[in-house]
């Protein structure tokens, strides 16, 4: 490995899986994939921690998986030492495991209920050949005092043990082999807020004393602000922002970042803003939006230039846009009809009784009398071919900003000036972490 050359470098990391389709679906060859992770690079320095974070099924455990290859990544390549070890066979990836651990995230699950802690900890070292005999008593006892329990707890079965407890035998057993990385997949999240704290200062002071690199997947950015050197926020299989604590926090870039900031119970004392709900769920990976995979739920989806539109107009009428799409409004449900069930409807989706722009209201009556007829198709046409926005067209690319490096056009230069400038993200410059600039086609979501 060179002086500059980092502990982990990834490079275009995908990993897709096959949907479970219906059968008339797998008949006709329709079968679709699930992008759980599409094209993510990032690097951790040794001794250093990434934290990875997002909502469920954003893709995070996947590329924690991948990266070890427990599971197998679709493509791109996992440099750890400068090696690719993508291209290497089962014998050398078994040699390499003594190298890169895992923690998971539920530690009764993960313990073999049967085996006592000697055991558990002792399977590890006995794969790799490690210690034999006395030595590998003394050094099961001596794993266990590092972890913070007590030597005599190795004749113990795990089901004698508390969720933190457990956690730190898990621990053990992945630091018996030496790793000088671990991927720590939502270490704490199972368990109570007192014992997480204390977990995590087990892992940062294992860190300072032995120098182990961590990827540390959590789905809440206040477990990582104190414990990464950098964090990557990731949002359907992408990564949406990264850079350090103090570049996502001081303001945060990205809005998808900033919605979680703020859903944070206790703040950090650097957001002063409102708390910022998000609409509807994360999309599914088989049918993802188009352009920015966030469109379908961001506060600051960029709105057409050619019309005036009040942010939170332009959001409702971005969320009737994709409502329509998805056929999801419940018109039958509604007890009227004419103007009093386009009235309920406005209702429903948080659009005002009129909009500031008289053409965009002219448009946006068309369409809410197409959902009054059920024609959603035509409402949906309507909408994304009158009001077009960067958003839904160009898939935004990591840019380095001042404060890191961030996936979204309120970062481009090319939409500055609005939607309408014309230049696709496409046509900026290519990104200092490799990704290209390429254009999603354009079209509905
Ligand atoms: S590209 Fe558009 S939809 Fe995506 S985060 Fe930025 S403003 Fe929001």
């Amino acid at each position: 490995m060179s002086g500059s050359e980092p502990l982990l470098r990834v490079e275009g990391l995908e990993k897709y899986y096959e949907s479970e389709s219906d059968f008339i679906d797998r008949l006709l060859g329709r079968q679709k994939e699930v992008k759980a992770v599409d094209g993510v690079s990032f690097e951790i320095n040794e001794g250093e921690t990434l934290g990875l974070v997002g909502e469920s099924g954003c893709g995070k455990s996947s590329i924690g998986r991948s990266v070890l290859r427990l599971r197998e990544p679709t493509a791109g390549s996992v440099y750890f030492k400068g090696q690719d070890i993508t291209t290497l066979s089962d014998s050398e990836l078994r040699d390499l495991r003594k190298e890169m651990q895992i923690i998971f995230q539920n530690p009764q699950s993960s313990l073999n209920p049967r085996l006592t802690v000697n055991d558990i900890i002792g399977e590890a070292l006995d794969i790799h050949g490690i210690e034999g005999g006395v030595s590998r008593d003394a050094r099961i006892k001596e794993l266990l005092e590092r972890v913070g329990l007590n030597a005599s707890h190795a004749n113990r079965y795990p089901h004698e043990f508390s969720g933190g407890q457990l956690q730190r035998i898990g621990i053990a057993r992945a630091l018996a082999v030496d790793p000088g990385f671990i991927v720590c997949d939502e270490p704490v999240s199972a368990l109570d807020v007192s014992v997480q704290a204390q977990i995590l200062n087990l892992l940062e002071d294992l860190q300072d004393e032995l120098g182990i690199a961590y990827l540390f997947i959590a789905h809440d950015l206040s477990v990582v602000e104190h414990i990464a050197d950098q964090i990557a926020v990731m949002y359907l299989g992408k990564i949406a922002e990264i850079g350090t604590p103090e570049e996502l926090f001081a303001p945060p870039q990205h809005p998808y970042t900033e919605a979680l900031l703020s859903a944070i119970p206790e703040p950090d004392p650097l957001w002063e803003g409102d708390r910022i709900l998000l609409e509807g769920s994360v999309p599914s990976p088989i049918d993802p939006p188009s352009g920015c995979k966030f469109h379908t739920r961001c506060p600051r989806v960029i709105p057409p230039s050619d019309y005036e539109f009040e942010q939170e107009e332009w959001r409702a009428v971005m969320s009737l846009r994709h409502r329509a799409r998805e056929a999801d409004i419940a018109v039958e449900t509604f007890d009227a009809e004419g103007a009093e069930l386009t009235a309920a409807l406005r209702e429903e989706l948080d659009l005002p009784s009129a909009l500031s722009d008289p053409e965009a209201e002219q448009v946006v009556q068309e369409a809410l009398r197409s959902v009054a007829d059920e024609a959603f198709a035509d409402a949906e046409r309507l909408l994304s071919e009158t009001f077009e926005t960067p958003c839904t067209t160009d898939e935004p690319v990591l840019r380095r900003t001042d404060a890191g490096r961030v996936a979204c056009h309120l970062f481009d230069p090319a939409y500055e000036n609005g939607a309408s400038d014309g230049t696709a993200a496409g046509d900026g410059p290519t990104t200092s972490d490799g990704t290209s600039a390429g254009s999603a086609p354009s079209g509905g979501d």
